[in-house]
C-alpha cells in the first residue's frame, strides 16, 4: 500500500499535491481521476449519521437523510458501559457503510469544564478517564466496520463563546492531566483515523497552527498515525497549518489555502517533503476507506431502533425515588403532563443533529408498557415555544394531576436553550415548567420529573417531587426508554458523568468562564468537576459518579494483589459486589486513587478505573482492576514526563465519588529519581528534608547562635530557618560564613546527592 502511495505521489503536479490538502466541498475531500485516487464523504458525528444529500451546512440546519439517532454524549457517557457504547459505534459504522460514508466526524472528547458550555451535551465527561474510555469505545466500534473517525475538537475548546477566536489559557500540568489526557487516552487505545483540530487558540497559538499539540504531542509522544482535519474554518494560515501538522483543510478553501501551498513550495518556505508526507497520510486514509468499502452494505433499522432504546434506558440517571415510589405499578390512573412527552427533546442543536430514522413518543410508549390496567391523562402543562407561564395550562395541569394516582412531568430544556454556537447563561429550568411543578404538587403527592436536558440544572424545586429521572437527550428512542424505566421493565443504571452543582456560582470555572474579550484563564487549573467539589468541601446537588437504582448493592472483599509496587509494575485490585435487592440491577464500581501525602498540589481523589456488571437478586461477582504507573502519576512539568511520586496511595471502590464503601492502602516506588541540584538560593529547610543532607545542614543553626534552640525546640529552629536561603547566611552570619564556606557546602552537598 505504502509503495503505490508514494508511487502515486511521484506522479503527482505540485497543484495536485496542495489540492488533496483541502476538501472538494463541504463533505468531500477532493479526487485525482487520472490517477484512480477516489474522492471521499465525511459526516458528522457523533451519535447518528447527519448526511446531507442536497445542501451543506455546519450548523444542523439543512436536512439529512434519515439516520439513527442514539442518545447524545452525555448520555452515552452515564451509561458507564464500555461495550455498550463499542455497540453503538458499530452500528454507526454500519450505518455509514450503507450510506457510503468514509469517515464520521466524532466522538467529541473535550472536558466539560462548566456546566453553561452550549455544546456540553456531545461531550462526555467532566472527568479524563472516564471521557477517553467512552471516546476510544465508540472509536472501536465504528472502525470496527471499516468506517473511520475523527476524535474532536483537539484541544481545549470548553466553550463556544468566541469559539474561533477566544485563547484558551491553561497551565501545562492542568492542559496534560486534564485536557488532554481525555484525548490522550482514546488515541492510544483506538487510532482514529483522524483527529480534528478545534477552532480556538491554547496557550496563544490555535490550535490549527500547534505543532505542539498537532506534532510533538499527538504524533510523537502518543503515536497518532491518522491524520489531523481542521475544524470546519479552523484553519487561519494555511501554511503554517500544514507545517504544524494539519493535513486536511475542510471544508474547501475553494482553492485559496491550495494556491497558498503552492507559492509556498515555489518560494522555499515550505518543503516538498513536508507537502508530500501530508499527503501520503491523507492518502492511507482515502485506501484504507477503499479497501473496507462494502459496496453491499444494508441495515436494520428496526435493530438499531432496538439498540437506541437500549443504551437509552442505560444512559438515564435516577436522581431521586423517595419512598421508592418508583418503579410504577402497572394500574391505576396516571396523569402524563408538559409538552415533552408528546414532542420529546432527545438530541441538541448543530453539527450533531440527525434526521431520526422514526420517534419515540413518551405517552404513547408509557401506554404500550404499562397495558390495559393502567389509564392514562395527559395536559400539555406549558408550551415548549414560549418560555411564559400560561395559567389556562396550569390550571388544565392541577386538574389532569388531581385525578391522577400520580403525576409524571416531563420537563427540561427546549432547544433554544443549548446548542453548537453559543453557551447557556444559567441552569434554571424554563419559567413555565418550574411553575408547573408548583402547580402539580399542590394537588398531587406523587411527582415523578423527567428532564430532558443536555447538561445539569439547578433544582431549587426538588423539594415538591417525589422521583427525578435525568433523561439527559436521550435519542429517537428516548420515549420507549423512559417507558420501560418508569414501569421498572429494567432497573436504572446510569451513572453521572458530571457533577451537578447546587447553583452556578458553586461550579469551579465561575469566576473565570467564558473569560474576557478573547482570553479565558483557566485558573482553577487541576480542580474541575469533582476534583473541585471535593477539595472544597462543597456538598453539590450530585455528585459524580452518583445514580440510583431499584435494587441495591453491598460491596465487600477489597483485595490488593500486593501491599507495594515499583512504578513500573501494576496491581490487581479486586472487590466482590452483591445485588442484595429483590430486583436484577447493575452496579458501576467506581474506583478512585488518592496520594495520601504529595509535595504537590492534587485533587483528593481521582477515577482511575470502573467496571459495571449486571447481578441477579442475591447474585455476587468479583469485580477486577488492573492499575499502573499513570493511575498514581502527576504530571511533573520538569520533568515533561508522568511521574509518581514514591509513597502511600489510597485505593477507594464505591458507588459514586461520594459514596466510597471500602479503601486499602499501596505503596508505590518511583523508578525516576529527579535530579537534585542545590545552588545559593537553595533554602535551610530543602536540605533538611533530604536525608542525605539534614544532619550537615543543622550546622546553620550555629551561624545564628542557636544550637541551644536546635537541641530544645528543633521543631522551633526548623520552622524559623526553612525559609532562609543559603546565601542569606553570609549576611546574617555577620563574618561567621563566607562566600568560599557557601561554595564549598555545595560542592559537599552536591556531592552526597550526585551519588
Ligand atoms: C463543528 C464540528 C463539525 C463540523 C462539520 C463544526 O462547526 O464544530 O464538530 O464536525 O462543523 O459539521
Amino acid at each position: 500500500m505504502t509503495t503505490d502511495i508514494h508511487n502515486l505521489i511521484s506522479q503527482m503536479t505540485l497543484e495536485e499535491k496542495a489540492g488533496l490538502c483541502s476538501g472538494l466541498d463541504f463533505w468531500h475531500t477532493k479526487g485525482i481521476e487520472r490517477l484512480g485516487i477516489p474522492s471521499l464523504m465525511v459526516t458528522d458525528g457523533p451519535h447518528g449519521l447527519r448526511k446531507q444529500a442536497e445542501s451543506a451546512d455546519h450548523l444542523g440546519l439543512h436536512n439529512s437523510v434519515p439516520a439513527t439517532c442514539f442518545p447524545s454524549a452525555a448520555g452515552l457517557a452515564s451509561t458507564w458501559n464500555r461495550e455498550l457504547i463499542g455497540r453503538v459505534g458499530e452500528a454507526l459504522g454500519r450505518e455509514c457503510q450503507a450510506e457510503n460514508v468514509s469517515i464520521l466526524l466524532g466522538p467529541g472528547a473535550n472536558i466539560k469544564r462548566s456546566p453553561l458550555n452550549g455544546r456540553n451535551f456531545e461531550y462526555f465527561s467532566e472527568d479524563p478517564y472516564l471521557s477517553s474510555e467512552m471516546a476510544a469505545n465508540h472509536i472501536k466500534g465504528v472502525q470496527s466496520q471499516g468506517v473511520g473517525t475523527s476524535l474532536k475538537h483537539f484541544a481545549a475548546n470548553n466553550q463556544e463563546h468566541r469559539r474561533m477566536s477566544t485563547d484558551a489559557v491553561i497551565d501545562e500540568r492542568t492542559l496534560r492531566e486534564i485536557y488532554l489526557a481525555s484525548f490522550e487516552g482514546a488515541v492510544k487505545m483506538s487510532q482514529p483515523w483522524s483527529v480534528m483540530c478545534s477552532y480556538n487558540r491554547v496557550n496563544g497559538e490555535y490550535a490549527s497552527e500547534s505543532e505542539t499539540l498537532l506534532t510533538r504531542i499527538l504524533r510523537d509522544e502518543w503515536g497518532f498515525e491518522g491524520f489531523v482535519v481542521s475544524d470546519w474554518g479552523a484553519v487561519n494560515e494555511r501554511v503554517k497549518a500544514l507545517q504544524a501538522g494539519l493535513e486536511l483543510e475542510m471544508p474547501s478553501s475553494g482553492g485559496i489555502g491550495d494556491a497558498k501551498i503552492v507559492a509556498a513550495v515555489n518560494s522555499g518556505e515550505l518543503s516538498m517533503e513536508t507537502l508530500d508526507l501530508a499527503v501520503e497520510r491523507v492518502l492511507s486514509y482515502v485506501f484504507k476507506s477503499v479497501e473496507h468499502r462494502r459496496e453491499q452494505a444494508a441495515v436494520d433499522l428496526e435493530q438499531h431502533h432496538r439498540l437506541a432504546r437500549e443504551v437509552a434506558r442505560e444512559s438515564m440517571v435516577l436522581l431521586k425515588n423517595e419512598d421508592h415510589i418508583l418503579p410504577l405499578a402497572k394500574a391505576g390512573t396516571l396523569a402524563v403532563i408538559g409538552e415533552f412527552a408528546k414532542k420529546p427533546r432527545y438530541q441538541g442543536g448543530g453539527s450533531s443533529h440527525v434526521n431520526p430514522t422514526k420517534l419515540d413518543d413518551a405517552f404513547a410508549e408509557l401506554q404500550a408498557v404499562a397495558g390495559d390496567a393502567a389509564s392514562f391523562l395527559y395536559a400539555q402543562g406549558y408550551e415548549l415555544d414560549s418560555d411564559g407561564i400560561n395559567e389556562a395550562l396550569l390550571q388544565e395541569a392541577r386538574e389532569t394531576a388531581a385525578k391522577a394516582d400520580a403525576a409524571i412531568l416531563f420537563l427540561g430544556l427546549p432547544d433554544r436553550y443549548e446548542s453548537e454556537g453559543y453557551d447557556r447563561s444559567h441552569l434554571s429550568l424554563p419559567e413555565s415548567h418550574i411553575a408547573l411543578i408548583g402547580a402539580v404538587a399542590e394537588v398531587q403527592e406523587k411527582v415523578i420529573v423527567v428532564l430532558s436536558n443536555g447538561s445539569p440544572v439547578i433544582m431549587p424545586w426538588i423539594g415538591k417531587t417525589q422521583a427525578i429521572l435525568e433523561g439527559y437527550l436521550g435519542g429517537q428512542a428516548f420515549g420507549g426508554a423512559v417507558a420501560d424505566l418508569l414501569f421498572g421493565e429494567v432497573s436504572p443504571s446510569g451513572k453521572l458523568a458530571e457533577t451537578f452543582p447546587v447553583k452556578l456560582s458553586d461550579n469551579p470555572s465561575f469566576l473565570n468562564f467564558p473569560g474576557e474579550g478573547d482570553k479565558v484563564e483557566y485558573k482553577e487549573g487541576l480542580f474541575v468537576g469533582y476534583r473541585y467539589y471535593d477539595k472544597k468541601e462543597i456538598e453539590p446537588l450530585f455528585p459524580f459518579g452518583f445514580g440510583l437504582s431499584y435494587t441495591e448493592f453491598e460491596y465487600s472483599g477489597l483485595k490488593l494483589d500486593t501491599t507495594s509496587i515499583n512504578d513500573s509494575e501494576s496491581v490487581n485490585v479486586s472487590v466482590t459486589v452483591k445485588n442484595t435487592g429483590s430486583r436484577t440491577g447493575r452496579e458501576i464500581v467506581q474506583l478512585y486513587v488518592s496520594d495520601v501525602e504529595s509535595s504537590v498540589i492534587r485533587p483528593l481523589q481521582e477515577l482511575k478505573g470502573f467496571q459495571k456488571v449486571e447481578l441477579q437478586p442475591g447474585e455476587a461477582r468479583e469485580v477486577s482492576f488492573t492499575l499502573d504507573k499513570r493511575s498514581f502519576a502527576y504530571y511533573n512539568v520538569e520533568l515533561g514526563d508522568w511521574h509518581v511520586e514514591s509513597g502511600g496511595f489510597q485505593l477507594s471502590v464505591g458507588s459514586s465519588s461520594r459514596d466510597i464503601r471500602l479503601s486499602a492502602s499501596l505503596e508505590v516506588s518511583s523508578s525516576t529519581e529527579i535530579a537534585v541540584h542545590f545552588h545559593r538560593n537553595t533554602t535551610v529547610g530543602d536540605l533538611l528534608d533530604n536525608p542525605l543532607t539534614a544532619e550537615k545542614a543543622k550546622k546553620y543553626s550555629s551561624i545564628f547562635g542557636l544550637e541551644g534552640a536546635m537541641e530544645d525546640n528543633p521543631d522551633m529552629f526548623i520552622a524559623m530557618m526553612k525559609y532562609m536561603p543559603l546565601r542569606a547566611m553570609i549576611g546574617f552570619g555577620q563574618g561567621k560564613y563566607t562566600e568560599a564556606d557557601l561554595a564549598q557546602d555545595l560542592r559537599e552537598m552536591n556531592a552526597l546527592v550526585a551519588k
